[in-house]
């Protein structure tokens, strides 16, 4: 059912939903300082030739006055969708500004979290505020950048601090009275709006993947379970549901979610990350009623079409599904799963109508009765409590059927030559040790207590797990921390803006 083929199509459908680009790492952006001698770094081509020169320009000539260093940092995306935490891990592996001084600035604009921020070295927080940061970022940066024209922005943005630090900080941007009382809280104001925004892009990972896993698991599910049954199942929901083929399905219970998702990504509305937890939840909990729904008149259906033995199959096929459903929505699916053990009860007691001259009134057999009805496999099976067979006699037309239930706690499994459930299980042993560098392999015997063949199945132990060792923490040391720039640091002073 699920080919190589369907997997990779389905693999690359939410990657690319997920619009997921390379994001920069602190520690793999380059010093433009040590490479060129420049101010600006702008590896993905953000901005044009003209800017980067003009920029750095005057940032040049900026510390060839004051000595105050100022670096322009423009990229796609930042790892982890940390505005703040790669400003400040930037500022500390280049150390921007001079020792001593702190003296040193930091404009960052990155692209595919929709944020500029100016990042602050402790000395300069009060010639350039974070109000004032607030005030460049939004209001001379933003609306540029808001509408792709970045050199303008950024240029903006530059000019504006530079203009702020050469007055002193009483220059071109004059706090006036309101902003003095924002200044005081700006700084923790700005610094839980980037938490909340940090946490919001971890957290849309999290749900992407889960629902990446939850789609591959359920497609991995519904390609191992009996296909064949399909047709014994009627129309209705529920048939249509199981008939629909697997990207339609995936379209809508993966690409719908991620659309909204991405919709929400767009927006930022507050209360965004329980939106989106909500939206996802009730999405999937209403899907699951839906079907709890549709499975109930299903069964109806089955009933009085007379397909008794499908009923049976398809409750106890129904389970492990509908257990889930009950695990990850207690309320108000744990009701649904403990009454379908009714209903299954309910049914296969309820009076029936004979399949053959569709008259009612047929009778269940006592276990001495059906007896006489059984085959030699069905009477071992009985005697082994594998399986529990009913025989519905006609009195009409003296015609009886059958119907299988197998026991869920039995120790005996199907076995794969008589297909009888009287398989026990006689003894497994390890073969070879699963070792950390290996895995291992076991053995499992069988005997069949109805046709008597005895097998050997070997299975694979899976390697152990070493706790987290140091082997991927090389960390780049090729760049040196003495990097060109002055060897400032920053108290995380600063404001970002997002559009
Ligand atoms: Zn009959
Ligand atoms: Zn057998």
């Amino acid at each position: 059912m699920l080919s190589a083929r369907h997997l990779l199509l389905h693999c690359l459908f939410l990657l690319f939903s997920l619009s997921a680009l390379a994001a920069t790492r602190v520690d793999e952006l380059a010093d433009p300082r040590a490479q060129q001698g420049s101010h600006v770094a702008n590896p993905d081509g953000l901005l044009s030739g003209a800017a980067v020169s003009q920029i750095d320009g005057l940032l040049k000539q900026l510390e060839a006055e004051t000595g105050t260093q100022v670096a322009v940092v423009a990229v796609q995306s930042v790892a982890d969708g940390d505005v703040f935490g790669f400003a400040q891990g930037l500022f500390e592996r280049w150390g921007i500004g001079r020792k001593g001084h702190d003296d040193g600035a930091l404009i960052l604009l990155a692209l595919e979290q929709r944020t500029v921020r100016i990042h602050t070295g402790y000395g300069l927080e009060g010639v350039l505020p974070d109000a004032v940061c607030k005030r460049i970022t939004s209001e001379l940066m933003l609306p540029a950048l808001r509408a792709g024209r970045y050199d303008e922005g950024m240029l903006a943005g530059v000019q504006a601090v530079l203009q702020q630090l050469r007055s002193g900080g009483s220059g071109m941007l004059p706090l006036q009275a309101g902003n003095f009382s924002e200044a005081s809280g700006a700084r923790t104001t700005s610094r839980a709006s980037a938490q909340v925004l940090d946490a919001w892009s971890v957290l849309r990972w999290v749900f992407a993947g889960c629902l990446l896993f939850a789609t591959l698991f359920w497609q991995m599910f519904r390609s191992t379970g009996k296909r064949e049954e399909t047709s014994e199942r009627g129309g209705g929901f529920l048939g249509c549901m199981q008939r629909l083929p697997w990207h339609l399905h995936a379209a809508v219970f993966t690409g719908l979610p991620l659309l909204f998702l991405l919709l929400l990504d767009i927006l930022r509305p507050p209360g965004l990350f329980w939106l989106a937890l909500g939206g996802i939840y009730g999405f999937y909990l209403l899907a699951a009623v839906l079907r709890a729904i549709a499975l109930r008149q299903e069964l109806a259906r089955m009933f009085q079409r007379r397909r008794y033995v499908a009923l049976a199959e398809l409750l106890e096929t129904q389970r492990v599904f509908w257990g889930g459903m009950a695990f990850i929505f207690p309320v108000p699916m744990a009701v649904h799963f403990f009454t379908l053990d009714r209903l299954a009860r309910h049914y296969r007691w309820a009076p029936r109508a004979c399949l053959h001259c569709k008259q009612p009134g047929m009778r269940c057999l006592s276990e001495e009765e059906e007896d006489a009805f059984l085959g030699k496999t069905q009477q071992l099976e009985e005697s082994l409590h594998s399986v529990d067979h009913d025989v519905w006699l006609c009195p009409a037309c003296g015609k009886y059927s059958s119907i299988a239930y197998p026991q869920r706690n039995s120790k005996y499994s199907r076995c794969p030559d008589c297909k009888a459930m009287a398989r026990l299980l006689l003894g497994d042993e390890v073969v070879e040790a699963a070792t950390t560098s290996s895995s291992g392999r076991g053995t499992r015997f069988y005997q069949c207590k109805a046709c008597n063949k005895r097998r050997r199945e070997s299975y694979a132990i899976a390697r152990i797990q070493e706790s987290s060792s140091s082997s991927s923490s090389s960390s780049s040391s090729s760049s040196s921390s003495s990097s060109s720039w002055g060897g400032g640091s920053s108290g995380g002073g600063g404001s970002s803006s997002s559009w």
